[in-house]
């Protein structure tokens, strides 16, 4: 139980996650399918954004990470549904007496463009987080063609998830 004493007790956590880019498409992110002639390679299916706000989460509430929740070494694992994985994260979160409140999410790549894919990955995540697609940003930056994002390796994201105690 979280000692709140009657007040809302707000928690930040951060998740980052990167994939490298592999043929063939199409491309998981955001627990949305996009065409692409190549994949994010993984374990999984390599859904960086849902890995990023996974550890964020998890992250923000002391609760572990997704490296431990999920085994790379585990074949029970192999080409798993990202969205399965956040939605453990959530009930494990929950379990420890915390919401998810909100979500901020930087994909960093130069393909593929994620402003049109923004609003279906927002109610992917805002049904599996349960929360308002209002309350998920996830905004998309080049690297301007720097470095291993630049020639396109592959991408990075970053998100930066709140979370308040489940009896406030
Ligand atoms: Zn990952």
């Amino acid at each position: 139980m979280i000692a709140d004493h009657g007040f809302l007790i707000t928690r930040v956590g951060i998740g980052y996650d990167s994939h490298r880019f592999a043929p063939p498409g199409p491309l998981i992110l955001g627990g949305v399918s996009i065409p692409s002639d190549v994949r994010l390679h993984g374990h999984s299916d390599g859904d960086a954004i849902a890995h990023a706000v996974t550890d964020a989460i998890l992250g923000a509430a002391g609760a572990g990470d997704i490296g431990e929740m999920f085994s790379d070494k585990d074949p029970a694992n192999k080409g798993k549904n990202s969205i399965e994985m956040l939605a453990a994260a959530v009930a494990r979160v929950r379990d420890k007496g915390w919401r998810v409140q909100q979500v901020d999410v930087t994909v960093v790549t130069e393909q593929p463009k994620i402003a049109p894919h923004r609003e279906a990955m927002c109610e992917r995540l805002g049904s599996t987080l349960r929360i308002d697609t209002g309350a998920i940003s996830i905004k998309g930056k080049t690297n301007e063609g720097m470095g291993w994002i630049g020639r396109g390796e592959g991408l990075a994201c970053i998100a930066v998830a709140t979370i308040v105690s489940a009896n406030a």
